[in-house]
């Protein structure tokens, strides 16, 4: 065996790889909590509420009958593709063929199919910034260059057609983002979808990896895909999945929607890697996507009210800016005028010396936004009690109240 820098025989690619970035924030929390601290975590990227009860008894009644205990298809149960293609053309009007449609452990495991199968040693991936911080490195582990193109808090965190254009090189190879975006809830709507389209038209050659995972938790309007853009159709994987809009993050349960060629290419893959995902979580998944969206609009109620209550304790406090989020259950404050403060034993020289700072003094879980390629901001997840929020945005502005500027 060789010796020195990888004794233990690991991989370079294993190496490479970064460990997620709330790992560390997780394990302190968990410390705190059982010294008998009220910790209250908001750097959690899953819904608070309980799997809708129809796809609960759903899942029972599979295992009841006795009949999903083999391996199910690779792509996925055909009714289950239907329910999808069918869901496809009612709520976002895309014709999808069933064949079209690949069922995976997880959206994660969708974008993770789908890069795999398309990049090529050196290709580059564009990726709006602030990123989910799974794109960075599945995008490594393909082999791939990821090149990050920053939208600011000024225009909502979002990418222009001017800067897309300015990073699209010969190179380029896939353009991978969120709609609504985890962690900044920022909503691409059709008209800004179109402007990047157009920068697109002419590199046919060119992906688009639409993560719309959070499509159903949007507080303005409707949805859009730039698969709804007749000539980017052909260029668009549409990720989604179960996990936010239905509760459902520990079943395991995502898809994606694409061109032929790269459907079959993505079953081909994850038979070599899954052979499909859980049969039973996969009869939920159909009585999820055929049945009533009642729960999963009270559920888009409650984070839009929590969205307001959590706004506005943070706009009150000096030195934190915000936008509004449309979208999803997080938002994603400027916090960088605290840069350059200390309080006791604590110095605050970035963000994630101010989350450990929230979580180790007033017991406030949250993640830094260097986790998502914006160190300048934190990431709160508004998916727990309003009383939680409340008490959260208190403690949070005790603990900014303490810090002072340090002497330079
Ligand atoms: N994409 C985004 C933007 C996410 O935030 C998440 C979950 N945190 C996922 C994908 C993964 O979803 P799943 O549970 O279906 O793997």
């Amino acid at each position: 065996m060789k010796e020195g820098l990888n004794p233990q025989g690991l991989s370079e690619r294993i190496n490479r790889l970064e460990e997620s970035a709330t790992i560390v924030m997780a394990v302190k929390a968990r410390e705190l909590q059982d010294e008998g601290h009220h910790v209250i975590k908001l750097n959690l990227g899953e819904p608070d509420f309980s799997t809708p009860k129809h796809i609960q008894d759903a899942a029972v009644e599979a295992i009841q009958s006795g009949q999903y205990f083999k391996y199910p298809p690779v792509p996925g149960y055909p009714e289950l593709r239907q329910g999808i293609a069918d869901k496809l053309k009612r709520d976002n009007h895309l014709s999808y063929d069933p064949a079209q449609i690949v069922v995976s452990t997880g959206a994660k495991q969708s974008i993770a199919n789908a890069l795999l199968s398309i990049i090529n040693k050196d290709d580059e991936v564009i990726i709006f910034t602030p990123y989910w911080v799974t794109y960075i490195e599945q995008v490594k582990l393909a082999e791939g260059t990821p090149v990050l193109v920053e939208g600011t808090l000024d225009n909502d965190f979002k990418v222009t057609a001017e800067q897309l254009a300015n990073a699209i090189t010969p190179k380029t190879k896939a353009i991978l983002y969120s709609s609504p975006c985890n962690p900044t809830g920022a909503v691409y709507n059709a008209a800004e979808l179109q402007a990047l389209a157009e920068v697109l038209k002419e590199r046919e050659d060119i992906y688009v990896i639409s993560d719309e995972i959070y499509e159903f938790i949007n507080f303005e309007g409707a949805h859009h895909s730039m698969a709804a853009i007749d000539y980017m159709k052909e260029r668009t994987i549409i990720i989604n999945g179960f996990s936010k809009g239905y509760a459902m993050t520990g079943w395991r349960l995502g898809y994606m929607a694409a061109p032929m060629h790269i459907a079959k290419a993505c079953n081909k893959m994850q038979g070599q890697f899954t052979s499909g995902t859980c049969s039973i979580a996969q009869r939920a998944g159909i009585a999820a996507i055929n049945g009533p969206m009642d729960s999963a609009l009270t559920m888009k109620e409650a984070y839009q009210r929590r969205r307001g209550l959590v706004k506005e304790r943070l706009d009150q406090i000096e030195g934190v800016k915000t936008n509004l989020p449309t979208g999803a259950f997080y938002i994603f404050p400027d916090i960088s005028a605290y840069f350059g403060t200390s309080y006791k034993d604590y110095t605050i020289n970035n963000s994630d010396d101010l989350a450990m700072y929230f979580l180790q003094e007033v017991h406030v879980s949250t993640v830094a936004g260097s986790a998502f390629g914006s160190p300048n901001c934190i990431r709160i997840s508004f998916a727990a009690s309003d009383e939680e929020l409340r008490e959260a945005c208190d403690r949070i502005e005790k603990a900014l109240s303490l810090l002072e500027k340090r002497n330079q």
